[in-house]
């Protein structure tokens, strides 16, 4: 069966089997939950006295606003700071004044209910968001949508949120806006599984950091309210109403994937010392300071990635030197003097940032991205600097550069690094030791890298990138899937000889791309001399094991 339909599974009437795409592993088995929007039916009702209505709609604004601040400070534990930032915005929201003076003036000039008021007002400016060029302003629909539901439900009395009920469930939704999935009991979710999302939403992250299977892009029926079904992370599909064999063969994985889930815990606190006795450092790539927990939890000796944009991405604006500051310094200081390796803004191509305003390109993988941006737009690129230099202070911190091509781009970059420094300096404020790096993505770097490694002290390869500028087949295409291939002899070659490169001129070398946490080529790893792998934080024991059960010397 291909692409996303569903079928009758060959031997069962009811068994369905729907393919997405998979944005987390593992498997979960349970009953199918349809997240409702609690869309509530509002009636238009003629009213005597506006005055009162206009009083209800106030009252309900300020509970709305005082239920986000919770929210907040809920999602500011759970999923980190730049993730919690959206619940400020609806905030923020709530009290503007074109939103308010729609909903006051409806209700005088038409004698109407709230509710109503609140709604038509909802739909007005979500229609006017949507019709607009900017990408950023478009992403406003939603949000307006969901801050006028919030208001309406206080209104009627429902209140808002998913009542899961007792027993956990698999949520199944058209799409998960943040102030819901925050306000989701997480003990009751099994997994995400969703019509729309990409693998940057929130939900996935969220799926991530909770370390549960989630889905995208899967088609579900409407009437699967209630049906057992399982979800398979690995091959990204949904089964609905599996036979007995299906779902005696799922739980049967379920139960393995706990064991080996179990044993690998054991672990934790050893090592990363192959068979012959080569040690390996073996840190973690966050997207935020909420993916914190999961890397101390899976013991990683420190975050190899922290992908910065993250704190952009989820951003309605360009987030401030003050929020970056406080972001760079919570990570840094929850690790305890473990390395963290910031990477700097690393936009354009697949991770587009609304208020950027940059220009639509033919071809933007090979477009305006990453460093490029950051040596044009150097007021952002400083901002940066400054919140990292300043957090440095607080613990461990390491920058490093992407998509690099050129020796040039290296001195630009480490140039604004000591006018950063020096500015703090004549301010008199403290900053720490930053080693300075820079990303291998890309061939020209990997042919230049004896040059480059005397600009700077590590290497971090990044896999992904340069296996799709290797072999020119674009990352995002999911046509040319399977001939994206990182084990190609092409790409292990220049792999191995970054390594030799960096280590003849005083750079330690690193992985950060997702091959790192390749355990087929953890052995090819170690004897190449490679010095750290960095992967996601639950690959971190997986990879570990390998290591412990690998040579170093051929
Ligand atoms: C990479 O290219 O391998 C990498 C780690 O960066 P990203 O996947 O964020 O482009
Ligand atoms: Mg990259």
């Amino acid at each position: 069966m291909t692409g996303n339909c569903c079928e009758n599974i060959a031997g069962c009437i009811n068994m369905r089997e729907f393919i997405g795409k998979s944005v987390f592993n593992g498997i979960a088995i349970g009953p199918l939950k349809i997240f409702s929007k609690e869309e509530n039916a509002v009636k238009r009702i003629k009213v005597d006295n506006p005055q009162e209505e206009i009083e209800r709609f106030t009252q309900a604004k300020e509970q709305a606003k005082a239920e986000l601040g919770r929210i907040y400070e809920k999602a500011l534990k759970e999923v980190g700071e730049a993730n919690a930032a959206i619940f400020e915005v609806h905030q923020m929201m709530l009290d503007d004044l074109d939103y308010i003076e729609s909903i006051t003036n409806m209700i005088t000039t038409q004698e109407i209910n709230a509710e109503f008021a609140v709604a038509t007002t909802g739909d007005n400016f979500s229609e006017m968001f949507a019709a607009m060029d900017d990408d950023y302003m478009k992403a406003r629909a939603a949000d307006v949508k969901d801050i006028s539901n919030r208001v309406i439900g206080i209104l009627q009395g429902n209140g808002t949120g998913g009542n899961l009920g007792d027993k956990p469930v698999i949520v199944v939704a058209e799409d998960l806006a943040p102030s819901e999935t925050v306000q989701l009991d997480k003990s009751k979710v099994l997994s995400f599984v969703t019509r729309l999302g990409s693998t940057n939403s929130h939900t996935a992250i969220l799926a991530r950091t909770m370390n549960i299977p989630a889905l995208i892009g899967i088609n579900y029926p409407e009437d699967c309210d209630g049906k057992m079904a399982i979800v398979d992370g690995a091959k990204g599909t949904l089964i609905i109403d599996p036979d007995e064999d299906t779902l005696a063969k799922y739980t049967k994985l379920r139960e393995e994937e706990q064991e080996k889930a179990r044993l690998l815990l054991e672990l934790k606190g050893k090592p990363n010392v192959s068979a012959d006795g080569k040690e390996i450092k073996l840190y973690a790539n966050i997207g935020g300071v909420g993916d914190v927990a999961s890397v101390l939890a899976n013991d990683a000796g420190g975050i190899g990635l922290f992908r910065s944009e993250f704190l952009y991405l989820e951003s309605d604006d360009y987030p401030s030197e003050e929020q970056q500051f406080k972001a760079y310094r919570t990570v840094a200081e929850n690790m305890a003097g473990k390395k963290v390796i910031i990477r700097t803004l690393d936009i354009g191509a697949d991770k587009q940032v609304g208020y950027f305003n940059l220009k639509k390109e033919d071809n933007p993988a090979m477009g305006y991205r990453a460093i490029r941006i950051c040596l044009d737009r150097l007021d952002v690129f400083k901002t940066q600097l400054r919140a990292i230099y300043r957090a440095s202070f607080y613990g461990t911190i390491s920058i490093m550069f992407p998509m690099i091509i050129s020796v040039n781009e290296v001195r630009k970059a480490k140039a604004l690094c000591e006018e950063v420094k020096a500015e703090l300096d004549a301010e008199g404020v403290k900053y720490g030791e930053v080693e300075l790096g820079i990303m291998i993505e890309t061939p020209a770097a990997v042919m230049i890298s004896d040059d480059l490694a005397k600009e700077v002290e590590f290497f971090s390869i990044g896999t992904n990138d340069l296996t799709q500028y290797t072999l020119a087949i674009d990352r995002q295409n999911p046509a040319l899937d399977n001939i994206y291939d990182s084990h190609h002899p092409a790409v292990l070659k220049m792999i191995q000889k970054t390594v030799e490169n960096g280590h003849a001129h005083g750079c330690w070398v690193g992985i950060c791309g997702e091959l790192g946490a390749d355990t087929t080529l953890t052995e090819t790893f170690l004897q190449m001399g490679v010095d750290e792998l960095s992967v996601s934080p639950s690959m971190v024991l997986k990879v570990r094991n390998q290591i412990r059960n690998s040579k170093a010397n051929k």
